[in-house]
């Protein structure tokens, strides 16, 4: 272990920060956070929001953010459509033209539901918005697909370390744009462990407001030199690659899809158990006979789904042994 207020921390941030900036697609700070991708959320929220917050709403987690956002004390509402459905930009127009809000959360890739949301559809309606604020989760997406920060007009861009990066769980990464850096010099009652302006004075010195998961940091070097030994171009093609592998296989078996065709996740697969099989039973086999783990569906659709994971570490070969091992079960 190295002590995390001395060169050696200072020296592992600076080497992994130009990596962390190019995966973000930003020249603003990236921040490590020694926490799960919720407290960065929740953070989002107690930093930026002021007048009123619209809570794009579409599956477990996106609709979650709204009950924290209340929570929090905050004057929120939902922009609600059903689960398996994306995010329409035209519905988040309507509501930001009253005026109401300065704020909206978004969750890009929606892991309950398998929606990935038409962000760049999304980002040129907010465009329009120069006063509100985008805090955009990326926990099953980033560094899967290309996602550009800067050139999107992203305030917060946050993403956990179990998921899309296969590292470890309990440390985030997040990066701020300079509006939101402002709104934030404006909100009272911001709190320390998660004040985004001590994470940009600390950032600047190399260093966290307080004590980093020094081991997480270590992990996510390796992963950062692995994901660009691979290359970038390289890694979004094999997402694209593998998630392809589990469509086919899902239309093969008969299966029918969550989320609706055209906002498919690039990263998971939410499917739909149209067969009237035993998910449970299924996933439990699975892990007997083949010790591989799959999710038997998220909070209310339990059963009714179960969702195939292609992002991280998955290559061809682990995907294929995956769908063979499903078909063995099945
Ligand atoms: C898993 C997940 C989260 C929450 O992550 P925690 O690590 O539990 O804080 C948030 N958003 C999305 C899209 C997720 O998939």
């Amino acid at each position: 272990m190295i002590g995390h207020r001395g060169e050696d921390f200072k020296n592992l941030y600076r080497a992994i920060y130009p990596k962390l900036q190019k995966l973000f697609g930003t020249r603003q700070p990236v921040f490590l956070s020694t926490s799960s991708a919720w407290a960065v959320m929740e953070a989002s929220i107690r930093n930026l929001a002021d007048r009123g917050v619209l809570c794009c709403m579409c599956g477990a987690f996106s609709d979650k953010w709204f009950d924290v956002a209340k929570r929090c004390g905050k004057n929120a509402e939902p922009l609600q459509v059903d689960w398996g459905k994306h995010i329409d930009r035209r519905d988040i127009d309507r509501q930001l033209a009253t005026g109401k809000f300065d704020t909206v959360t978004l969750v890009h890739n929606e892991t309950s539901t398998g929606v990935m949301n038409p962000l760049e559809e999304i980002c040129s309606i907010l465009a329009k918005y120069p006063d509100v604020a985008l805090i955009l989760d990326t926990v099953s997406s980033f560094s899967a697909v290309e996602i550009d920060m800067d050139a999107l007009g992203i305030d917060v861009m946050l993403t956990g370390a179990q998921k899309a990066l296969a590292l470890p769980p309990g440390f985030s990464l997040f990066s701020v744009s300079e509006k939101a850096f402002a709104r934030a010099g404006k909100i009272a009652n911001r709190g320390f462990y998660f004040d985004f302006l001590e994470f940009k004075k600390e950032q600047a010195q190399w260093m966290t407001p307080s004590t980093p998961s020094i081991a997480h940091i270590h992990a996510l070097q390796s992963k950062l030199d692995e994901i660009f030994e691979e290359g970038l171009q390289a890694r979004f093609d094999r997402h694209a690659r593998t998630n392809a592998l589990v469509h086919d296989w899902v239309r093969r078996a008969g299966f029918d899809f969550f989320a609706e065709e055209g906002f498919r996740s690039k990263t998971l697969t939410c499917v739909k158990n149209n067969k009237g099989i035993d998910v449970l039973e299924f996933a439990r086999e699975l892990r007997q006979k083949h010790h591989l783990v799959i999710d038997p569906g998220y909070g209310k659709i339990r059963g009714e789904t179960f969702r195939l994971s292609n992002m991280g570490d998955e290559t061809e070969e682990s995907v294929s042994h995956l769908l063979a091992c499903l078909d063995d079960v099945l």
